[in-house]
């Protein structure tokens, strides 16, 4: 069983993804990590994140240690990774791992839920089910500004959330596997929901009501 979980910053997809993982038995791929992982490589080689010769050399050259750094979840990744992510080589770099993780899940799971922004529509075009998790500016602008309550010299809420809007508009507008719902994706909005909801919400679509 493949299942694709796609949506803007934010949305609550990642911890929506891990819980159904965790429910089905499924292996879990946080894509976005990939993207950020290759910024953070860039970023380190003092290289400009929209040069694509050193970020397509970044993206095939990373490793499973890339993918477990504390550094991954700063802004400024997240910001230099949706600047890297509108390289073609490097999306096409990150594919082949995306589709051997979902075909072939790491130990022995059967199947794989994986997160991301182009993963119903572009990466795993036929999996079984597909998912898009939206909710307002606004209301993603607060989650993430709440994450960061233990960040020292955390940005106002108002930088949050431009932040927020930036990296949506370069996620959507890019040319190449841009931000949108696959077709006959089930359209999950979080803004008036709690995880709890939301999991109930997308354990029905995918198992049916019972
Ligand atoms: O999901 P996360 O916020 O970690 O993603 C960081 C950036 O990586 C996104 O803003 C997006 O530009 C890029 N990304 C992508 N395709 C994916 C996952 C992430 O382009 N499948």
């Amino acid at each position: 069983m493949i299942v694709a979980v796609d949506g803007p910053a934010a949305a609550g997809k990642g911890t929506l993804a891990r819980k159904l993982a965790q429910h089905y038995g499924l292996a879990h791929l946080d894509t976005g990590g990939l993207y950020r992982a290759v910024a953070l490589r860039v970023l380190r080689a003092r290289l400009d994140p929209t040069e694509p010769v050193g970020a397509e050399k970044a993206a095939r050259a990373l490793a499973p240690a890339d993918l477990a750094d504390p550094d991954l979840r700063l802004e400024r990744t997240a910001e230099a990774a949706s600047k890297v992510a509108v390289i073609p080589g490097v999306r096409a770099a990150l594919l082949e791992f995306q589709r051997a993780f979902a075909f072939k899940p790491p130990g022995g799971a059967k199947g794989a839920v994986l997160d991301g922004r182009d993963i119903g529509t572009v990466v795993l075009p036929d999996a079984d089910h597909k998912l898009f998790v939206t909710a307002s500016p606004e209301s993603r602008a607060r989650r993430r500004w709440a994450e960061l309550a233990a960040v020292p010299g955390r940005p106002s809420l108002a930088e949050v959330e431009g932040q927020v809007r930036e990296r949506d508009a370069r996620d959507r507008e890019r040319a190449v596997s841009p931000l949108k719902p696959a077709p006959g994706a089930f359209l999950l909005d979080t803004t008036d929901l709690d995880i709890d909801a939301a999991f109930a919400a997308a354990k029905a679509y995918i198992s049916g009501p019972n």
